[in-house]
């Protein structure tokens, strides 16, 4: 579903993606990690186009981004992404956050689109919050609000960057709760996250970066008991 092939991303001459090729299939949840500075949040943002590539290509569903003849905002909606910071719009309510996006982009009539978040607001477990404004609900709350409104495009696969790492501890496991139940419906994920206890239960596939490399690509079980570059090997000792 997503393939990139071969990518290439500068930063005038600092080379932050080397040669990247990653296929993530229908379904499959990959889980990116590696560390700090290494392109995790650079190859996420090479995928939903916030960055411009500079080599190789990017595929969504075999079509070549940019899309011809597609909004750049219609593309990136096939595209959810979550951030680490949780980047709703300050001035709109809950519900209008996750209304906008399917009402302006996706053309849906005011009240589908209502219809439509209240059933996302509920599965996320904030539905009693939607007509609050984003300052009133927790970090955790929030998070899972920037979930729902990604959701609501509909979209092909969803990019998660450390979406719990601005979180206090009690409410990581709510966002990473409604992750895991995501996954668990078949939702085709890339999740740049240190949480190895949500790697180990809902990746498919772990990729570990650095210095703009995928340097390994291994199953959760078999990267975590078995990893087999040096690089690797340092970076779990260090999460220990
Ligand atoms: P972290 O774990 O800290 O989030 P990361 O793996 O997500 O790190 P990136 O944010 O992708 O790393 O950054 C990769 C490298 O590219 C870093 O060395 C960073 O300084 C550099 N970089 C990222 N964004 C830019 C930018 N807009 N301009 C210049 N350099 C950048
Ligand atoms: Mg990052």
């Amino acid at each position: 579903l997503v393939v990139v092939d071969h990518v290439e991303k500068y930063y005038g001459d600092f080379h932050a993606l080397k040669d990247i090729n990653l296929t993530v299939n229908k379904g499959e949840v990959v889980v990116v990690i590696g560390p700090s500075g290494s392109g995790k949040s650079t190859l996420c943002r090479t995928i939903n186009r916030l960055e411009v590539i500079n080599g190789g290509e990017i595929r969504i569903d075999g079509k070549k981004l940019p899309e011809e003849g597609k909004s750049l905002a219609a593309l990136r909606a096939d595209v959810g992404m979550v951030f680490q910071s949780f980047n709703l719009f300050a001035h709109k309510t809950i519900l209008e956050n996750v209304t906008l996006g399917p009402t302006r982009v996706r053309g849906q009539k005011r009240a589908e689109a209502e219809k439509a978040a209240k059933v996302l607001l509920e599965r996320v477990g904030v539905a009693v919050q939607a007509e609050k404004m984003p300052a009133q609900l927790s970090g955790g709350q929030q998070q899972r609000v920037a979930i729902a409104r990604a959701l609501a495009m509909k979209p092909k696969v969803m990019l998660f960057d450390e979406p719990t790492s601005a979180l206090d501890p009690e409410m990581i496991t709510e966002v990473l709760d409604v992750m895991v139940q995501l996954a668990s419906e078949g939702m085709t994920m890339v999740v740049v996250t240190h949480e190895m206890g949500f790697a180990r239960k809902a990746a498919d596939r772990v990729v570990f970066m650095a210095d703009g490399e995928i340097v390994e690509e291994a199953e959760p079980e078999e990267f975590f008991t078995n990893p087999k570059t040096d690089r690797a090997k340092d970076f779990l000792s260090k999460l220990l």
